[in-house]
């Protein structure tokens, strides 16, 4: 057994902009077997654009799988037109939300304080945030990685601390390895993950063994079992490789092969 039992594996679909009603429908037909009561030991969600949210909590509600937004404001309620907030997400029964991940820090402007206002009120309102986290090829290059990671990390706890990240998850998802075909190897992976599980500890040391934290960045199949081997990578974030449900699916049965 590789996972410690606190920490059961988890592996999250990150739809992106990509999905319509009948793709949508497809995808939960052909999972729904799978992803129904004991099949996987692992936990699992499709993250979703806001509008297919409905259709997804609807179409999983007997199944195991957790339905999640990419986003939500950093604002609780008021005058914020085209936002939505953490209360709507939990109001229409959605159960967790990503935050900061790398395409919404760069491409719209989030910073370490909205990112930590988001984990905060997604907690708040019952919904589980997942934290992104990740350094450029240039921090990377300038040997700055665990620096970068754990300045983005300690803005978020110094305002919420550990709790929300227990009730949801930590990823670590380096942005020169989204969409690019190129993973981080599993061993430079397991460094970074357990130099964040380190900055967890600084906080609270008993929780921080309980933290999920995953991985980002171009997992598939073929590479799915070698990073879950690694004793602080407790699952995994898909972009690519979720839009086909087999192919997440593998990386799912992957998860469950490493308990
Ligand atoms: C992501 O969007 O979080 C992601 C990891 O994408 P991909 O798997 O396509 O690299």
């Amino acid at each position: 057994m590789r996972f410690d039992m606190t920490r059961k594996p988890f592996v999250i679909a990150n739809w992106k902009m990509n999905a319509n009603t009948q793709a949508n429908q497809a995808w939960m037909d052909e999972a729904r077997v799978q992803l129904t009561g004991s099949a996987l030991a692992c936990d699992v969600a499709v993250c979703a654009p806001f509008v297919y949210l409905p259709q997804l909590c609807e179409g999983f509600s007997h199944s195991a799988a957790l339905v999640g937004a990419q986003n939500c404001a950093s604002y609780s309620h008021g005058a914020y037109t085209g936002e939505v907030s953490a209360a709507m997400l939990a109001d229409i029964g959605c159960d967790m939300v990503i935050v900061g991940h790398s395409e919404r820090r760069t491409l719209f402007g989030e910073t370490d304080a909205i990112v930590a206002e988001k984990v905060r009120l997604a907690y708040e309102n019952g919904v589980m945030p997942i934290l992104c986290v990740g350094e450029t090829l240039q921090e990377r290059e300038e040997g700055r990685t665990i620096e970068v990671v754990a300045a983005q990390l300690k803005a978020v706890l110094d305002t919420v601390g550990v709790a929300p990240l227990l009730r949801g998850a930590l990823a670590y998802e380096p942005v020169w390895a989204i969409g690019t075909g190129k993973s981080a190897t599993a061993e430079d992976a397991q460094s970074v993950h357990a130099a964040l599980r380190q900055v967890l500890a600084q906080y609270d040391e008993e929780g921080a063994q309980a933290v999920r934290i995953l991985y980002g960045g171009s997992v598939k199949p073929a590479n799915a079992a070698e990073l879950f081997a690694q004793q602080d990578i407790d699952g995994a974030l898909v972009g690519g490789a979720s839009l086909k449900a087999q192919e997440f699916l593998a990386i799912c049965h992957c998860a469950d092969a490493a308990v």
